[in-house]
Parts: structure tokens; C-alpha cells; sequence
């Protein structure tokens, strides 16, 4: 069997990067386990896009977590250049839209020069000042940083798996014995499960019968839109057995590579 010392589940931004820090500081065999076809097919590529200045962070109970987002920011944008993925250095306003949370900007403000900002970097507009910058936007106050900047997280993610990949971390997905011992778990069906097999696309089954369920690549050159198909052969639900049966799947195949 093919062992590894670190096995993180989840492929997003999160997973992908430990692989990468890992793999790149220390000789370990790790394994980055997603249930999709792909990496950061969920919320990594369904966020805003902005990568922050720890101005939110507290200077002193985060002061750890808030070095590494000053200092991780610029090597995104370094990774961003590298790979041609675009990013946008517009700058971000946090609005307030009360007395009491321009108390908790007053206080980001104080954080966020700790943390690194200057006077330059970061400040406090009134309500005419955010206004002037943004005219469709009503508030109390508004805290601006202009060293906030605009990516693509699915893309970026991407690359780091691909130098994750060049420091040897595997990436396994849906494997072909999860089709093995289908049957056995969903009953009989109407398709052609060799057919199912070659595609891909997964099987599940509820009280109320079973369905089908297939994840597209992206639609178009930025990995932020893709279309979850499902054909329901009775079934309600949305595919939930299927993370027990990929798990067993995934493990199950490294077994039998262990035998070969
Ligand atoms: C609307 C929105 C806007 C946001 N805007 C920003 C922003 O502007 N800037 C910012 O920094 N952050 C933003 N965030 C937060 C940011 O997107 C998340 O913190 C980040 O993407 C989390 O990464 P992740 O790797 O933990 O999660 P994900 O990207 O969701 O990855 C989790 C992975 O785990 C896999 N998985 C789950 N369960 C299993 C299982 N049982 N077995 C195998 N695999 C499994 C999933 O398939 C998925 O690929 C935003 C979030 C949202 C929702």
C-alpha cells in the first residue's frame, strides 16, 4: 500500500497551500484528498476574490496569523504575475454604517498600523469622502486600504497545486474502484454502469430512488463557473452518500497499488 504521512482532505486554498508549505519545508509523502474532479471547486473559487492586509486582525492575539497575511499578500502577487493570473490593486473600502461600527474601524485602524500599514495605507473616510469614491454607497464612515487587491483564488489555487505537484504531493480523486462495488450500494439501475465508469459520474441513492450526478470543468478560461448536472431517478437529495463511498474508494486503491 502506498502510505503517506500527511493526508489533508479538502483541495481549496487552504489544502492546496499546506500541501505546498509542507512539501516545500520538510521530506514528507502527503496526499491532498478531494471528493471533486478537481481543486478548489467550492468556495475557493466562489469568493470575493480580495486579498487582505490583516487590518481586521488583532495586533496582539493574532499577531502571528497577522505577520503571515502581510508578509503571504506580496508572494501571492509574485505568484499572480509569475502565472499570469489577474489582479487588480484597486484598494478596498470597509464601511460602517453606524456610530458603533465605526467604533470597530476606529479599531481596525489601530490594528491595521500595528500590523504594518501606513499612514498612507490605510485611513478613515466620512460619509462624503466614501461617497466621492463610491457614489452608490450610503454609510456612516468607511475604512480605505489601498494595498487591498482583487484575484482569482481558483487560478491561483491551481498554480500552487501544480508546485505542490513538482515537490511530489499526490492528488487523488474519484477513483475507478468506487464503480466496483456500486451495485452492491445503490442496487440495480437502468445505465450502463461501464458507461459510468468511463464518464465518471457518480451514482447515489435515497429512500425515494437513485440519481445521477456529474461536476463540469470550468465553462470558460477562469475556473469560477462550472454546472453541477443531476439526473434524478427518483432521488431527492443532492449526492450525500457519495462521500462515504469516494473515501472507501480512495482507500481501497491505495491498498490494492500497496499489493502490486
Ligand atoms: C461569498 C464568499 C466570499 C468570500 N470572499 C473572500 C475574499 O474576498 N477574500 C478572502 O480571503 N476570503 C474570502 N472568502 C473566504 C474564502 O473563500 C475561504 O476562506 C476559502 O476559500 C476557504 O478555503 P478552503 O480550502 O478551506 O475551502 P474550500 O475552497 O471550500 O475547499 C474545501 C474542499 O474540501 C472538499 N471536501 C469537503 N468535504 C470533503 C470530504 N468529506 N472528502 C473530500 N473532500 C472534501 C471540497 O470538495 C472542497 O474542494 C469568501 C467566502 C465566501 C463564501
Amino acid at each position: 500500500m502506498k502510505k503517506y504521512d500527511i493526508a489533508i482532505i479538502g483541495g481549496g486554498v487552504l489544502g492546496n497551500t499546506i500541501s505546498y508549505w509542507l512539501s516545500n519545508l520538510y521530506d514528507l509523502k502527503i496526499c491532498v484528498i478531494d471528493k471533486e474532479h478537481d481543486v478548489a471547486i467550492h468556495a475557493s473559487t466562489r469568493n470575493s476574490g480580495v486579498i487582505h492586509y490583516p487590518f481586521y486582525l488583532n495586533s496582539k492575539l493574532k499577531k502571528n496569523f497577522a505577520r503571515a497575511a502581510f508578509l503571504s499578500h506580496g508572494m501571492w502577487k509574485v505568484l499572480a504575475a509569475e502565472k499570469k493570473i489577474p489582479w487588480v490593486q484597486g484598494g478596498t473600502i470597509e464601511i460602517a454604517l453606524d456610530e458603533s461600527q465605526h467604533k470597530i474601524l476606529e479599531k481596525y485602524m489601530i490594528w491595521g498600523k500595528e500590523n504594518g500599514l501606513t499612514e498612507e495605507e490605510i485611513s478613515i473616510l466620512d460619509h462624503n469622502q466614501v461617497k466621492q469614491k463610491e457614489p452608490n454607497v450610503d454609510c456612516y464612515s468607511g475604512l480605505y486600504c489601498t494595498k487591498e487587491g482583487s484575484t482569482n483564488y481558483g487560478l491561483l489555487t491551481h498554480a500552487v497545486k501544480e508546485l505542490s505537484e513538482n515537490n511530489g504531493v499526490d492528488f487523488l480523486d474519484v477513483p475507478d474502484s468506487y464503480y466496483d462495488d456500486l451495485e452492491n450500494r445503490v442496487g440495480k439501475i437502468d445505465e450502463d454502469m461501464k458507461m459510468l465508469k468511463k464518464l465518471k459520474i457518480l451514482v447515489d441513492k435515497d429512500d425515494d430512488g437513485y440519481l445521477l450526478q456529474l461536476f463540469t470543468k470550468p465553462i470558460e478560461d477562469r475556473p469560477t463557473l462550472f454546472i453541477e448536472i443531476i439526473q434524478r431517478k427518483g432521488s431527492k437529495g443532492f449526492g450525500q452518500g457519495n462521500f462515504q463511498a469516494l473515501f472507501e474508494a480512495i482507500e481501497y486503491e491505495q491498498g490494492k497499488r500497496g499489493n502490486l
